[in-house]
């Protein structure tokens, strides 16, 4: 089942748009300035939507000054107080996040959706296994998937009770499993678009393969709207990493993607340093590409043809490959430059 589609500023999720990269800002909104700082570098490294808690008042008003500096959607991240959602709304913003069960009673929701509704804007709805409702405790014995589908369930009730179907929402657990299971379970039932992600997935190298491995799976399946890769750490690291996922399964048709082989007893040159130094410097490229890093001659020349440019290293210098072509050799040295002139002659960069 494809999801409806529903509008979040000038961007478009659901129906045939791609999938977007979401995070969140992990500093309180009242440092402005550093705010909207965080936001342009994560728009510059591709990010498409942000999210920032607003968990009192003084937070939400300074959210024009930060609504002013910035391009990308806004969401406000809402619990507790009904007063903060609108006011945020009432501040611009461009989707709510919030947790109908915990802002104190249906009246209180009413009063959301009839702002909502005024100033057009969508809202998600986000069911997390940390804080799922008692009753469906005592049903279930456990966050099942089957409780956390029934959880989003009420909470669109709540919203479709009072007119209101501009709905995303997010089913997450941080059981990799019971996510993807639930997200599956959603997905057959309803067509409201999902924001993916596992919750306190963590730092480092388990963050990211839990997420990887979770959003992976969903997206495969075609499910899956806008993601974000929840990882301790900094920001902009999700962005990177939701785009690498997105990138992995031909989902978004930008960017350079370095290929490079994990190295082994043959490896003479140290292209370690020359793979990190190369995904630095691509970063921020938006335009496609492939290029290949080797460490040898066995599968080296293979793979640096496939790829729109690569080298593949002997000891101490590379061939250099263009789109299947032998170029020339080159030094360990000018391999960096050697690729980035050619990307840049190629206006990729
Ligand atoms: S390409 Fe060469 S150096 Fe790299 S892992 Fe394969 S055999 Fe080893």
């Amino acid at each position: 089942m494809n999801a409806r589609e529903i509008k979040i500023k000038d961007k478009a999720i659901g129906g045939e748009n791609p999938v977007l990269v979401q995070s969140m800002l992990k500093t309180p909104l009242t440092n402005v300035k550093e705010v909207i700082n965080q936001v342009k570098e994560m728009e510059m490294a591709g990010l498409d939507i942000i999210r920032g808690a607003v968990p009192d008042m003084e937070c939400a008003g300074v959210l024009k000054k930060v609504l002013k500096e910035i391009n990308i959607p806004f969401v406000a991240d809402i619990h507790f107080d009904y007063r903060l959602a609108i006011e945020s709304i009432k501040n611009g913003v461009n989707k709510l996040r919030i947790n109908p069960g915990n802002i104190g009673g249906k009246e209180r929701v009413k009063e959301v959706v009839r702002c909502l509704k005024d100033y057009g804007i969508p809202v998600r709805i986000g069911v997390n296994g940390g804080s799922l409702e008692k009753d469906l405790l005592e049903k279930y014995h456990h966050p099942t998937p089957e409780a956390l589908v029934e959880s989003a369930y009420r909470s669109i009730e709540y919203f479709n009770e009072f007119g209101y179907d501009n709905i995303v929402v997010s089913i997450k657990s941080s059981d990799v499993k019971t996510t993807v299971e639930a997200n599956r379970l959603f997905r057959k039932k309803y067509d409201y678009p999902l924001h993916l992600g596992i919750t306190e997935a963590g730092s480092g190298m388990s963050g990211l393969v839990r997420s990887s491995v979770g959003i992976g799976n969903m997206l495969y399946d075609g499910i899956g709207d806008t993601i974000r890769v929840s990882l301790t750490g900094k920001s902009i690291n999700e962005v990177y990493a939701g785009r690498e996922i997105l990138m992995s399964l031909g989902l978004l048709n930008e960017g350079v993607r370095v290929i490079s082989c994990p190295t082994c007893g043959r490896t003479k040159t140290n292209i370690y340093d020359i793979v990190d130094r190369l995904k630095e410097e691509t970063k921020n490229i938006k335009k496609q590409a492939v290029v290949a890093v080797m460490g040898c001659a066995v599968n080296g020349p293979g793979e640096a043809k496939e790829a729109d440019m690569g080298v593949a290293c002997g000891d101490g210098n590379a061939v250099f490959f263009k789109r299947g072509e032998k170029i020339k050799g080159i030094s360990a040295e000018e391999i960096i430059p050697t690729i980035m002139q050619e990307l840049e002659k190629d206006g990729i960069k």
